[in-house]
């Protein structure tokens, strides 16, 4: 299964180690053309504002949305997750969001102390917690109607879905914990 990975900033080679240790073939997608094949994409964490530019600057917006719709699954983590909302809360001016999710998501939502920490979440299905990795982590603070919420932390949404799309506001690439990456193979690539 070809599972891309936006890499034009950010840590996209942590995902695409995980891929391939669970057998799928990932690809480092830098230009819009090489969404053709795909049937997922992960869009990383790093700089949500970089990681805009970068996609307005090689015209991915409209390529992801299109290829979205005809079945390509999209899996967003923290930065990603930014980008995947239909309303980001304190973007930058420029810094338009891909609106595939019906969700509000704010940027550095903790402040400077706790800007970054872990957390063992409980995660929809799965039998233990999930260490949870949180560096300068946006919030999902509202989300519509179609969108479940697969993991929470103190309260507040930190792993959401709606059918083929997938938002977690942490990092489980930096855990080796394979288990979110083999949720989003399993159940969300192909789902509708
Ligand atoms: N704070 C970053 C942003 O606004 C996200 C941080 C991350 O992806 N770890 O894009």
């Amino acid at each position: 299964m070809r599972i891309g990975v936006l890499a034009l900033q950010g840590a996209f080679r942590e995902h695409m180690l995980d891929l391939e240790a669970l057998g799928a073939s990932a690809v480092a997608v830098r230009l819009p053309s090489q969404l053709d094949d795909l049937r997922g994409l992960i869009i990383p964490g790093g700089e949500s504002t970089a990681i805009a530019k970068l996609m307005r600057t090689y015209g991915f917006y409209d390529p992801i949305r299109l290829r979205h719709l005809d079945g390509m699954a999209v899996w967003g983590t923290c930065a990603g997750a930014i980008l995947m909302a239909d309303r980001i809360a304190d973007a930058r001016p420029d810094q338009e969001p891909l609106g595939l999710m019906r969700m509000l998501v704010r940027r550095n939502a903790f402040g400077r102390q706790v800007d970054s920490f872990e957390a063992s979440l409980g995660f929809d299905g799965f039998e233990s917690p999930f260490p949870g990795v949180f560096i300068r982590a946006p919030q999902i603070e509202r989300i519509a109607e179609g969108v479940t919420v697969l993991a929470r932390h103190a309260g507040q949404p930190v792993a959401a879905r709606q059918g083929d799309l997938l938002a977690t506001t942490f990092h489980p690439e930096l855990t080796g914990d394979p288990r979110i990456h083999r949720y989003f193979l399993d159940h969300v690539v192909g789902a509708r």
